[in-house]
């Protein structure tokens, strides 16, 4: 069976982290796979996660499985910060929430539910989007439409064409969005362009599916909800995928959530019934300790202050190296864009679309030890102050 199966290619971001590691040059800067980085170039623990983990290791009695769709308590941690608790849906029980292994556990586990509850639904997605996002839901069997998103000349929305695309949409059709900080482009739309999209979806009886990886990120907890709250406010019916990798910085733990809004209590709850036979088919049942640090933190006032200061550091510090290289690019008199630099101070999150092409980002890497994957994202984390001199001092030689 095995004798004559070829090597699968590396994925095109994991796989650079892999080069990264390999290269010898001690200046060597890592501008690719989306994990946040502190001022030292290293992604620690966050205190609150640690002072969390003390108490669970102190407080466990058991390892016995959790039940399918996750402990209650966790359940009940998410909406709160997903919902005010003023919001209809919650009041009104028609959002149920699952715990799912991570933002990418939670999405193939929406993939598992549509494939096998609405065979005819489609889903459409952002050009550009995260690229895992296609294999996903190819792999869960659900057929795919793109909308455009991104305008490379303006380095902004394209609304209007987005909105017109979404007139192909039919009913019952999903349309993922990025709740905040888009990956790849950095660009998120207004509040009032969240208007105009909730009200497209409402008109053409679409339901929405949110990819909220990075809530907090962008420009607080609260201010990066507006994208859900809006279409929360405006829809009957929607998906959302959280993870909990980037802001509680618990990549390797894997801790994510799937929630949906369904028009009635009785509806979220057939659902959820249907989304538990999906997950026992899948894993079973989810893995406990993520979920059982991100309850922790979210129900205790002051570990939870903690972690919202924590997370506020790391959003500042993102937005700091913006401007740094910003700046660092107009001392240098390279302009990234028709218009300057300044785009890359608007953009939210930590990716941004340098406006490097596939000749500079492969200069940069083989001349200067510079990783950036090949679309010209870079993960603006992966910039120190150390770095950034350097960093400029490149893209100016490579884009001369
Ligand atoms: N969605 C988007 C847009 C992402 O950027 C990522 C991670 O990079 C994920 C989902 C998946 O996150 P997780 O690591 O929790 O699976």
């Amino acid at each position: 069976m095995f004798e004559n199966v070829q090597p699968a290619p590396p994925d095109p971001i994991l796989g650079l982290t892999e080069a990264f590691k390999a290269d010898t040059n001690p200046d060597k800067i890592n501008l690719g796979v989306g994990v946040y980085k502190d001022a030292n170039g290293t992604t620690p623990v966050l205190e609150s996660v640690k002072a969390a983990e003390k108490t669970l290791l102190e407080t466990e009695k058991t390892k016995a499985y959790l039940p399918i769709d996750g402990s209650p308590a966790y359940s009940d941690a998410i909406k709160a910060l997903l919902f005010p608790a003023s919001s209809p849906v919650v009041a009104e029980g028609r959002a149920v929430t699952l715990h799912a292994p991570s933002g990418t556990g939670a999405l193939r586990v929406a993939g598992e539910y549509l494939a096998s509850n609405h065979p005819e639904s489609r889903i459409w997605m952002s050009t550009p989007t995260w690229p895992n996002h296609a294999p996903i839901f190819t792999a869960a069997g659900v057929a795919q439409e793109a909308y455009p998103y991104y305008d490379a000349q303006g380095q902004k929305l394209d609304i209007d064409a987005m909105l017109a695309a979404l007139d192909g949409v039919k009913a019952g059709d999903v349309v993922l969005l990025h709740g905040c900080c888009h990956n790849p482009s950095g660009v998120d739309p207004t509040p009032e362009q969240w208007v105009a999209i909730a009200d497209k979806l409402a008109e053409k009886k679409a339901v929405a599916l949110l990819d909220f990886a990075y809530q907090g990120f962008g420009s607080g907890i609260d201010e990066d909800s507006v994208g859900l709250h809006t279409l929360a406010e405006k829809l009957p019916e929607l998906i959302v995928c959280t993870s909990y990798s980037k802001n509680f910085s618990l990549y390797n733990e894997r801790i994510g959530a799937l929630t949906f809004v369904a028009p009635s209590a009785d509806a979220a709850k057939a659902v959820l019934s249907q989304v538990k036979t999906v997950i026992r088919r899948m894993y079973s049942n989810p893995p406990a300790h993520g979920a059982g640090i991100v309850t922790t933190i979210l129900n205790d006032a002051s570990l939870r202050a903690r972690w919202e200061v924590e997370l506020a550091a790391m959003r500042e510090r993102i937005q700091s190296m913006r401007s740094k290289l910003a700046t660092g690019l107009d001392q240098r008199s390279v302009q990234l864009s028709a218009t300057g630099n300044g785009f890359l101070t608007t953009q939210r999150g930590m990716f941004s679309f340098s406006g490097l092409n596939k000749d500079h980002v492969q200069k940069l890497r083989a001349e200067y030890a510079i990783y950036i994957v090949g679309s010209g994202r870079i993960n603006v984390a992966g910039i120190t102050d150390n770095n950034v001199d350097r960093l400029c001092d490149a893209i100016a030689a490579v884009t001369k």
